[in-house]
């Protein structure tokens, strides 16, 4: 190693140079499989999967101490059969990947072979920044080119900084035309921070932004479903038919919802953050895992995907109840949108949650009474469908938190609908919203106030 006077060695102000490279098309990760077919499959297998544990977690009720709802508060408070919310996921599932495979063909195809440069670039970025060294400690009175000699021969990397990123002894031996030179190389630590920075701390920055994109455009969209009356009831209502959701009701939409907040949510973020394809396998996959996670039902304390942020399936739930329908809008990473524009739910919902069940519990106890004293001709648990009625129900919806919102304080009772009673009580609803003056996009109807005095 040679240890000539650092700043008159020509060799040490030169910038060690960039190697070159050729590129090629990137093989696919499965041979005969284009990476784009993986990006969108994974999404779809990850819902499943995650979606199938969740299931059997539930009909076997394997951990009922961590059930956010009682089974018989799947049974009697959902607004839609387990088969129609199935129906609707997998058309979600078609078009998100009709989308994304659309998208995939406008893709120019992946390269390779220019990662070494492109860390050799990252390496000169660390050697330019060392410039400002002697400058910036010169401000705190401290005299650089002087602690760089005395730590020359003992601690020569230290010595190379405080020098402002010299470092002569470090060379290489290149052939360029023919003839071979001896140039400046980056040192190891160098070369470390430029891998570790192209490699891990890049792709986890756009992994992160892609989920403050994603979070940011989900927020705003879902909370504009709530606020504007129409594109509740054309759209959003029907994600809260599932008022106990479950696993795989997490993408029970209206498909255009699908498409505009999940699909464009996630094809944004990766659009944005300018991320690889394959790096979308983490993004796409995660979010959608994510999303299954809010509405598995359990609030389970060994489930690390409920314990990274505050947005968990309990969070999440709240804004499936009645009560809660205006409340916790962010979805699905963090929270910090919903504490920020002021519409987290605050307060116990314990009250709430024993209250639902306990009505839950005696509607199911009083069908089966009716069922084995014949009164009912009614053999099936009761799910209540609402597709012939979906306008009235969802302007209902509206109506029904308005009034939860307004009353808003706690353990007060609040108007709360029983599908079940809706169905049974009288086949003639509209004559009774006609009796009690509510019109279909009408507020405040009597039928509210009959069910909320139970
Ligand atoms: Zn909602
Ligand atoms: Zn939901």
């Amino acid at each position: 190693m040679a240890t000539a006077n650092i700043s008159s060695n020509p060799l040490a102000s030169e910038l060690p140079p960039l190697p070159s490279y050729t590129i090629n098309p990137l093989p696919p990760l499965i041979p005969g499989v284009p990476d784009a077919y993986i990006a969108l499959a994974l999404p779809v297998i990850g819902y499943w999967v995650v979606s199938g544990i969740f299931h059997f977690i539930d009909i076997y009720d394997l951990f009922p101490q961590y059930r956010l709802h009682t089974p018989a508060e799947i049974t009697s408070r959902n607004k839609v059969g387990r088969w129609e919310v199935f129906r609707a996921v997998i058309i979600q599932q078609v078009i998100q990947t009709v989308v994304g495979l659309m998208f995939s063909w406008t893709d120019p195809p992946a390269m390779y072979g220019k990662e070494d440069y492109d860390v050799a670039v990252w390496a000169q970025r660390i050697r330019l920044a060392q410039r400002a060294v002697p400058a910036v400690l010169g401000i705190v009175g401290l005299n650089a080119n002087g602690l760089a000699s005395k730590y020359l021969k003992t601690q020569p990397m230290l010595s190379g900084v405080l020098a402002g990123g010299k470092y002569p002894w470090v060379t290489q031996l290149i052939e360029s035309d023919g003839i071979s030179q001896i140039v400046p190389a980056f040192t190891g630590w160098e070369m470390g921070l430029a891998k570790a920075i192209y490699w891990a701390i890049i792709p986890s920055i756009q992994f992160v932004a892609a989920l403050l994109i994603m979070d940011a455009w989900e927020y705003f969209w879902h909370r504009a479903m709530h606020l504007n009356k129409w594109l509740y009831a054309t759209f959003h209502s029907h994600h809260h038919r599932l008022y106990v959701p479950y696993a795989y009701g997490a993408l029970y939409n209206h498909w255009f919802e699908g498409f505009l907040l999940d699909t464009c949510g996630a094809g944004v973020g990766y659009l944005l953050t300018g991320m690889t394809t394959r790096q979308t396998f983490w993004f796409f996959t995660f979010s959608t895992i994510k999303t299954v996670d809010d509405h598995c039902g359990y609030a389970l304390p060994w489930d690390p995907l409920q314990h990274i942020t505050s947005n968990n399936a309990a969070y999440h739930d709240i804004h499936h109840q009645s009560w809660g329908i205006k409340t916790n809008f962010s979805q699905p990473f963090f929270i910090f949108w919903d504490r920020w524009m002021g519409t987290r739910w605050n307060g116990d919902v314990k009250l709430r949650y024993e209250r639902d069940r306990a009505v839950a519990e005696k509607k199911i106890a009083e069908w089966k009474r009716k069922a084995e004293s014949g009164e009912s001709s009614d053999s099936s648990i009761p799910i209540v469908l609402v597709e012939q009625d979906s306008d009235f129900n969802a302007s209902e919806e509206v109506t029904d938190d308005s009034r939860a919102l307004s009353e808003g304080k706690e353990n007060q009772p609040v108007g709360r609908r029983s599908p079940r009673k809706r169905q049974t009580a009288d086949a003639g609803l509209k004559g009774l919203r006609e009796r009690v003056g509510g019109g279909i996009h009408g507020r405040g109807s009597g039928l509210l106030d009959m069910e909320g005095s139970r």
